[in-house]
């Protein structure tokens, strides 16, 4: 065939050349949000005890994009929630295979981590609503499905920038002797979670922080942008009120950033997804009392503007490539149970008797309870890892409040760089600390539907994750 004969077929009969066994690959990228936002009265989560929510600030989201390099497809969808748990997840996959045919292996569902929606999986005082979570379950497959829909020719890029100023380790070392006793009783932490911001008994956080902005950045062969997976190590914001439904930072970073690359008021709408990095013992709070306080929705905002900035900086020195191959590869990770013993369950009980019912309310009450529904627990259960691939770009999930240092340690042992973790992704298996912090012990290591995993969990986390990293490209 000569090139000239080539040219003129491709030009004029695209699907010639497919028929002919040269298929040009045309890269695609789909995105589109569902509205996620309950009813008042819903309850929320992200607290000992429940609230219900008396207003919206801001609705919330399932923020999904769908990518295709012509033979596999990748869907994400990461949703304004505190944690979504593995039957969501799994019936949400259900719902997308049949309507999109993207196998489950190769769908993303994570949560964002805002601390003010609606409890999703039962969690210290709070129990989900099971038709919000069939609402949430519909939502979530429509948005992908919708993404879907939104398939059009598109040029991917990404990078990464920094913002350091609003990352925060919120495990401290503090003066011997001035750590509380833990809510069993125990005087045997050594760091404190969240100690009081100026408090004269800190002496130093007990990890570091990763200031790494995340961003893979879609647009069409024009330029117009068409949607951006952001990724930052930051627990959530917070400092609204607590029966308020807001989707946190997320949400306005998504708007901030739109604006800033103007690109608010499209159609199809330009959609910004910001997930959760590895923050598990990350959060907001400058403990050293350097900051003026702002008003409810102040500091979000500030965070948001601020690391939708960097982001904007970043895509500005984006290099865009026409194609790139799409992967993904999912295991399988039994793990034990930090079960309580036939003592500490007896113990617990014997400790709620006075309650006759009522809802626990403090520390050592909502503890007890946690210590009482745990030992209904499996000894073993079954985690969800996941490794995508976009290009040279490396995305793992794990279905848990990651700790920091578990990202980093990854981000630099991966095999294949770039890497960036998305947390809370695929399921809920609660915090995620490192063997030396369970160590330490503190609010992430206390046993509790929110940190149950047997410790030396993180290690063999990594190693499977590695294990998927080398076998995807
Ligand atoms: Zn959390």
């Amino acid at each position: 065939m000569t090139r000239k004969f080539l040219t003129i077929l491709l030009t004029v009969f695209p699907t010639a050349v497919i028929a002919a066994g040269q298929p040009p690959a045309v890269f695609r990228a789909g995105a589109a949000t569902s509205n996620i936002t309950p009813p008042l009265g819903a309850s929320l989560n992200g607290g000992f005890t429940d609230r219900r929510a008396t207003h919206v600030h801001d609705e919330l989201h399932a923020r999904c994009l769908v990518l295709d390099d012509g033979t596999t497809r990748l869907a994400f969808a990461v949703c304004d929630s505190c944690m979504v748990p593995r039957e969501i997840v799994d019936e949400a996959k259900r719902l997308i295979r049949s309507a999109t045919g993207i196998p489950p292996e190769h769908v993303l569902i994570s949560a964002t981590h805002t601390h003010t929606a609606p409890t999703a999986a039962p969690v210290f005082g709070s129990d989900p609503d099971p038709e919000y979570r069939k609402f949430l379950t519909t939502r979530i497959a429509d948005g992908v499905r919708r993404a879907a829909n939104n398939l059009a020719p598109a040029q991917v890029g990404w990078g990464v920038g920094k913002q350091p100023d609003h990352v925060f380790n919120r495990r401290w070392r503090m003066k011997p002797g001035t750590i509380p006793p833990d809510p069993f009783g125990d005087k045997t932490d050594q760091v404190q979670m969240n100690p009081p911001v100026g408090s004269p008994n800190l002496v130093e956080p007990a990890g570091p922080t990763d200031p790494d902005v995340w961003v893979v950045s879609l647009r069409t062969p024009e330029g117009k942008p068409v949607a951006v997976l952001a990724n930052y190590a930051l627990h959530y914001v917070g400092g609204n009120p607590g029966d308020h439904v807001s989707a946190d930072y997320y949400g306005m970073f998504a708007e901030a950033l739109a604006q800033k690359l103007g690109a608010d008021h499209q159609d199809p709408p330009f959609v910004t997804i910001m997930s959760n990095g590895a923050s598990g013992n990350i959060n907001n709070v400058d403990f050293r009392g350097r900051r003026q306080p702002l008003p409810p929705y102040g500091q979000m905002q500030f965070v948001a503007d601020s690391v939708a900035q960097e982001a904007a900086r970043v895509i500005a020195s984006i290099r865009y490539h026409d194609h790139v191959p799409l992967g993904a590869r999912t295991a399988a990770l039994d793990l034990a149970v930090r079960k309580p013993t036939r003592d500490d369950v007896a113990r617990a009980k014997e400790f709620l008797v006075p309650l006759a019912g009522r809802p626990p309310r403090s520390a050592p009450e909502v503890y007890a309870r946690e210590t009482v529904l745990l030992s209904d627990y499996p000894d073993k259960v079954e985690l969800i890892l996941q490794s995508l691939r976009l290009g040279e770009l490396t995305i793992v999930a794990a279905p848990c409040e990651v700790f920091v240092e578990i990202g980093m340690e990854l981000k630099q042992k991966s095999p294949r760089k770039p890497l960036f973790l998305i947390s809370l992704a695929n399921a809920y298996n609660g915090y995620l600390p490192t063997p030396e912090h369970h160590k330490l012990g503190g609010y992430e290591t206390w046993r509790a539907r929110s940190s149950y995993l047997e410790i030396d969990a993180s290690p063999k986390i990594v190693a499977k994750l590695l294990e998927l990293i080398g076998s995807l490209h």
